[in-house]
């Protein structure tokens, strides 16, 4: 089933078109990749999703309904989490708070703990350090953290955008392998990358997107395989 569609979506920066008919879908129980090089508008078709960025024209169908009008709020409670580039989580609050933060939504004590023992049970780190204040923690340290403070409000679809980005080739790796876990006990994710090769390696499809638009659209394996990707992309 398709969970997440974008029609003709078409965002501008004022005069600037960021993205071009852009047309994705998403199903349930899939990695679906976005990948594309610097300023292509990966990270702007994220935002478009999350209510960020409000599109000119297009829509943006979530579960059978049109979310394109709904604020950033809103679109969250839906089952929408956006873990941004460079992670943002709260520097001065400690792991727990920052977990806390995520379920703001949630008045049920005993669902939060739960979820929160479900963010550790993905990330063992993250319970170890429960007490340390976020900002001190690495690189691959807060990008678990972010990940975890989006899956506290229990989403449908988790979009990370670059959670690779800055991190150790080992710590990448790990990030890498809790994504695959998240999707096989049935986390939908869409996945916006600028590091293509693990990120197709992972991914049942992929979309390739440059100056706006989607160029190429494919399963993960036969975009690796794809000469002009390869070129592009892999080098
Ligand atoms: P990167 O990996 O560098 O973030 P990206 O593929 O995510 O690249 P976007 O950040 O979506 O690219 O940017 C798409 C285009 O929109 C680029 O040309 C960029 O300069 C422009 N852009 C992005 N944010 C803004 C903004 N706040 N104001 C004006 N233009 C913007």
């Amino acid at each position: 089933m398709t969970l997440l569609q974008l029609k003709e979506i078409n965002s501008f920066y004022g005069g600037i078109q960021a993205l071009k008919n852009i047309n994705i879908d998403v199903n349930e129980g899939e990695i679906v990749t976005l990948i594309g090089s610097n300023g292509a508008g990966k990270s702007t078709t994220l935002k478009t999703i999350s209510g960020q960025v409000k599109p000119k024209t297009g829509e943006l169908i979530y579960k059978g309904e049109n979310i394109v009008k709904l604020q950033s709020h809103e679109i969250a409670l839906k089952g929408i989490a956006h873990v941004p580039e460079g992670r943002r989580i709260f520097s001065k609050l400690t792991v727990k708070e920052n977990l806390e933060m995520g379920a703001f939504s949630v008045k049920d004590k005993k669902l939060i703990a739960a979820r929160m023992e479900m963010a550790f049970d993905y990330f063992p780190r993250l319970k170890e350090r429960i007490n340390q204040k976020g900002g001190t923690m690495s690189g691959g340290e807060q990008q678990m953290l972010a990940i975890g403070r989006a899956l506290m409000m229990g989403p449908s679809l988790l979009m990370l955008d670059e959670p690779s980005m800055g991190l150790a080739p080992i710590i990448v790796e790990q990030i890498f392998e809790i994504i695959e876990q998240l999707n096989k006990q049935g986390m939908t994710i869409l996945l916006v990358e600028q590091n293509a090769y693990q990120a197709l390696q992972i991914a049942h499809r992929g979309y390739v997107i440059q100056t706006g638009e989607i160029q190429m659209v494919g399963e993960g394996k036969t975009l690796m395989n794809n000469e002009e990707i390869k070129k592009a992309y892999l080098a």
